[in-house]
């Protein structure tokens, strides 16, 4: 594959062209926007109401109808699967130690790595769509395999992310569940195709990671490569703070993922977008590579961070400069 440096750079594929619309999806993210806004939805939303959904489908489409992936691209009937229980009828004691304790624990034990909380904030969602319910988000992080990772794109990282959307999105119907059994509202949101929310704000809140140059979360001990999802409930839960361990100062002078990324799609400066002037990775050349190319993720495997073993030196060495 031609890499952004080599003498062939990298160019779109003419099929994806031909489906993808005028309208650019930096121009729907409000790149270069200095105003404050609610966000519109760009490209996940299955109900194929976005401009880029054609592309959003031939990626599904790819996926489906190559026999090595199509089991792993089936993740998402398998989650919807899962029987959303009643609210119980009482409300349970609370247990000794407290619901924040409890909840966290139990998302462990339902499969995910890690688990954090904020205050939901309704500026997290979309203006199209009715305002979800509740007052606090759990999010919930989901560890993906370096080695299976290490060759994005290929056929088994593809299959390695499929998975670990499928075990964040399970682990948030069941422990969405859990609360429901124990008397409280609690509603499971799970990715890719989130529809309603956003889902890297809520994480940064809930102390699940910084953004990283690449665009994506940088968790203090996975690195990059992890899935999110996510419940909101009406549970009486104490939120955590944002973990700044020294990942937003690490990616000013790293340049790992800007030279790996095929169509040179992550900037070296961070942009303003909607107000915030934060990294942003370019939809109009990410996207057009991403659904050709198995979902990429070349940027999750390089990143330093997410190396095993290496994370915990990082965060070191980033509170040494600090200090
Ligand atoms: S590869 Fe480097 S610049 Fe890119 S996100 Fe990771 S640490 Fe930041
Ligand atoms: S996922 Fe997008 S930004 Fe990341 S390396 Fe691939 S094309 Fe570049």
């Amino acid at each position: 594959m031609a890499s952004k440096g080599s003498a062939q750079a990298w160019q779109p594929n003419p099929e994806v062209m031909k489906i993808w619309p005028d309208v650019s999806g930096n121009d729907i993210n409000g790149l270069g926007e200095a105003e404050k806004r609610p966000p519109t939805p760009v490209f996940w939303r299955t109900d194929g109401s976005t401009p880029h959904a054609p592309a959003m489908y031939y990626f599904f489409e790819k996926g489906m109808a190559d026999p090595r992936t199509a089991p792993a691209r089936k993740f998402r009937e398998r989650t919807d699967a899962i029987e959303v229980h009643d609210i119980a009828s009482e409300v349970a004691p609370e247990p000794a130690g407290g619901w924040t304790s409890a909840v966290k624990q139990a998302a462990l034990d339902l499969k995910a790595d890690d688990a954090g909380i904020c205050v939901w904030n309704s500026e997290w969602t979309y203006p199209d769509r009715p305002a979800p319910k509740g007052t606090r988000a759990i999010v919930l992080a989901v560890i993906q395999s370096y080695d299976e990772m290490k060759p994005a794109p290929s056929i088994s990282a593809f299959v390695e992310m499929m998975a670990q959307y499928e075990r964040a999105g399970s682990s948030a119907k069941n422990l969405a569940n859990w609360i429901r059994d124990r008397g409280w509202f609690a509603e499971a949101k799970t990715g890719p195709s989130t529809e309603d929310v956003l889902m890297i704000p809520p994480a940064i809140a809930s102390g699940m990671g910084e953004l990283g140059k690449h665009g994506s979360l940088i968790h203090r001990r996975f690195g990059a490569s992890f899935r999110l999802s996510m419940v909101l409930t009406d549970m009486p839960l104490d939120p955590d703070t944002s973990d700044v361990f020294g990942a937003d100062d690490f990616c000013a002078n790293c340049q790992v993922c800007t030279n790996a990324c095929p169509p040179d799609a992550i900037s070296d400066e961070k942009q303003m977008v909607r107000g915030e002037r934060k990294w942003y990775v370019d939809f109009e050349k990410c996207v057009p590579f991403f659904v050709d190319n198995h979902g990429c993720a070349i940027c999750l495997a390089v990143c330093p961070w997410s190396r095993p073993g290496i994370a915990d030196n990082l965060v070191a060495k980033m509170a040494r400069r600090r200090a």
